[in-house]
């Protein structure tokens, strides 16, 4: 079957050749019909050769929708055909983390080898994908898996990383989002739907403000040395309640410290570089301020945000590759030239 595989650390991703996988017991064979480029795929693509943390190669993806084709034995509760989208924070499904559905921060993931598809097992960017074990399906329904599977890391991370700041985010509050892109621009819709919050988006460029606007933002700022400034002429001395960081690099760490008013969560979910850090004290920042940097998200948060696009309140802009193009759409993301998110659907 075809997949698209990192082969070497700072080389562009390839399309090859690779066997298809076979199911083993417990396991489920899905027909790949969607698979999500993501930008950590790119972080994780640039990362140095020496001490690069999954084996190589590696198919990437670890957005991914598609078609129950074949289970393991054992496998009980899905049935061949079932549309569904895949939950990809695999954990051991045990511990007290996995237990309470967050198997992101599976605290034996570790010790047991146990990694994400796409970081670390083979990931959706191919023809078929081998999922671990049957509860990391949820299933689609009549969602269009293009559509949807963006939704599994894109709709997941941010949902995740909003749901602790909604009691703060009241009437009358600001919700600052930098990074319009994948993520960002479901975040905007997310925070429109679940608070009453004015939406400040920060991006780098007129066209990613324009598209921020159109999926929500109240108002638009450009990402530069003057964004704090024009960040605070909106909120005044309040400043921002929440201020979502989709980029993750110091500048705009640097701008979220900056516009994050008294009693305000800054929330780092970008991972623009390794070394990027926002700094703690007494004397820093406003009193009360809360900084966190989550991980992907829940289980039951993904069965929560993929309900949330059927009663049609997220709308993810995607960008739709082939298989054979897919390349291409990770040429496309690293060049910051897509709008939401690039798609790949195998013919
Ligand atoms: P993307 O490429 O789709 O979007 C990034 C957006 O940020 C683009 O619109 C770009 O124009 C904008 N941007 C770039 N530099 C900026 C700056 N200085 N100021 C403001 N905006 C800027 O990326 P994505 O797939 O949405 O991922 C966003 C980030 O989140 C990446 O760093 C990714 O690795 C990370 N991520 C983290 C998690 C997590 O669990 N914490 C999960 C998924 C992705
Ligand atoms: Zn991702
Ligand atoms: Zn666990």
């Amino acid at each position: 079957m075809k997949a698209i595989q990192i082969i070497q650390p700072g080389k562009p991703p390839e399309l090859r050749e690779v066997e298809k996988p076979t199911p083993r017991p417990g396991q489920v064979l899905l027909k790949v019909t969607a698979a999500g480029a993501c930008h950590s795929d790119d972080f994780v693509l640039n990362l140095p050769e020496e001490g690069f943390p999954y084996p190589l190669p590696m198919t990437l993806g670890h957005e991914g929708a598609g078609v129950v084709a074949e289970v393991g034995t054992g496998v009980t509760g899905i049935s061949e055909g079932t549309s569904v989208a895949v939950y990809g924070a695999w954990g051991c499904g045990v511990c007290h983390f996995c237990a309470r559905g967050l198997e992101n921060y599976c605290s034996r993931a570790g010790e047991l080898g146990i990694t994400p598809p796409g970081l670390g097992n083979p990931g959706a960017m191919a023809e078929y994908l081998l999922v671990d074990d049957a509860r990391h399906l949820v299933p689609l329904g009549d969602l269009d898996p293009v559509a949807a599977v963006p939704l599994t890391d894109a709709g997941l991370t941010p949902y995740h990383a909003i749901k602790p700041s909604l009691p703060k985010l009241v009437g009358g509050t600001t919700a600052v989002v930098i990074g319009a892109g994948g993520l960002g621009h479901v975040g905007i819709q997310l925070l429109r739907h679940l608070t009453p919050s004015r939406v400040i988006a920060l991006d780098v460029s007129d066209d990613k403000l324009a598209f921020a606007r159109e999926v929500g933002a109240h108002e638009v700022v450009l990402s530069d040395a003057d964004a704090v400034a024009n960040v605070r002429k909106i909120t005044g001395n309040d400043g921002a309640t929440a201020v979502f960081d989709f980029v993750g690099l110091q500048p705009t760490l640097d701008i979220a410290m900056g516009v994050v008013g008294t009693m305000g969560d800054v929330v780092i979910v970008g991972i623009g570089d390794m070394v990027a850090t926002a700094k703690v004290g007494f004397f820093t920042q406003p009193y009360e301020v809360s900084v966190r940097a989550p991980y992907w998200g829940a289980r039951d948060e993904l069965i929560e945000v993929l309900d949330l696009a059927r009663d049609g309140v997220l709308e993810v802009a995607v960008e739709r590759f082939s298989l054979d193009d897919g390349v291409e759409a990770y040429r496309r993301l690293a060049a910051n030239d897509l709008r939401g998110r690039a798609v790949v659907v195998p013919d």
